[in-house]
């Protein structure tokens, strides 16, 4: 495995959920990470419980719809410590709906936050991987990125998205920038995401659904896996599934 000391990795939606739990262990593994997400306390909290650990990190309040802001957030990892090792486009949202109640300004969020965010960041990283001579990009997908489901129909879309994007990265950057690519694609994980969920029916069709979900370390330890696998390794692409989730 290769050492994550002192790397430099970047985690949108650092402020709960996958992007959290992969902040502690990315930080326990000696890693400096950047935590961006919009909620800042909860972000400054998290860094603090990093540090009594004796681990670096550093807070950077980013709105991902927002490129310029993006663009701060990588310009002030940079500067900060000089260099950017792997981003880690985490931060997404699920208001899942039946498209026919046509909810579109939460299909228009979703775009922006998952499709529009995850573009902003791999724009602001790239110039400084290609000049560096090396990077990692992990794009967190979904099952949700390779099967559709009733009220999936704009999410499953933008992580079909996510995860057509990482294979194109990977055919233009790994070879020639030394540029590594990954796609995790978790099924159902225990975090706050289901907590943009208006629609009504959505929410009831999940009353007494009986399944153990994953945690989010589950999913850090497959970032984990990935970005510390040796440099002639691309993990290109993790599924990882409630063993009691069928589709
Ligand atoms: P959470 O809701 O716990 O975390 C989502 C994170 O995204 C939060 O930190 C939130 O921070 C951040 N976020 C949302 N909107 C923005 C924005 N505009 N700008 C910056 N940050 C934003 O959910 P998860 O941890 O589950 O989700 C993480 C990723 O995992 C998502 O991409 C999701 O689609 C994916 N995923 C999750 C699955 C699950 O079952 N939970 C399954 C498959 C994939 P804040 O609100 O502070 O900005």
């Amino acid at each position: 495995m290769a050492d994550l000391t002192d790397q430099v990795i970047i985690i949108t939606g650092a402020s709960s959920g996958i992007g959290e739990a992969t902040a502690q262990l990315l930080a326990e593994e000696g890693a400096r990470v950047v935590l961006a997400a919009r909620r800042e306390e909860r972000l400054n909290e998290l860094r603090d419980e990093i540090e009594a650990d004796g681990g670096t990190a550093l807070v950077v309040p980013t709105d991902v719809t927002d490129r310029e802001a993006v663009g701060h957030l990588v310009d002030t990892a940079h500067d900060t410590y000089g260099q950017v090792d792997v981003l880690v486009n985490n931060a997404g949202i699920m208001p899942l709906s039946m498209m026919a109640k046509t909810h579109e300004e939460e299909w228009e969020q979703m775009v922006d936050v998952n499709i529009k965010g995850v573009l902003h960041g791999i724009g602001a990283v790239l110039p400084i991987m290609k000049e560096q001579g090396h990077g990692h990009v992990v794009n967190i997908s979904s099952v949700a990125g390779r099967r559709v489901f009733p009220g999936g129909a704009v999410y499953c879309g933008t992580k079909f998205f996510v995860t057509a994007l990482s294979e194109g990265m990977r055919n233009e950057l790994s070879k020639q920038h030394n540029i590594r690519v990954t796609s995790i694609e978790p099924g159902a994980v225990a975090t706050e995401l289901t907590h943009t969920i208006t629609d009504e029916d959505i929410l009831e069709s999940f009353e007494g659904m009986e399944m153990e979900p994953l945690a989010s370390i589950d999913i850090a330890e497959s970032i984990l896996y990935a970005i510390s696998a040796p440099n002639r390794v691309n993990v290109e692409e993790v599924l990882v599934m409630p063993r009691e989730q069928a589709m």
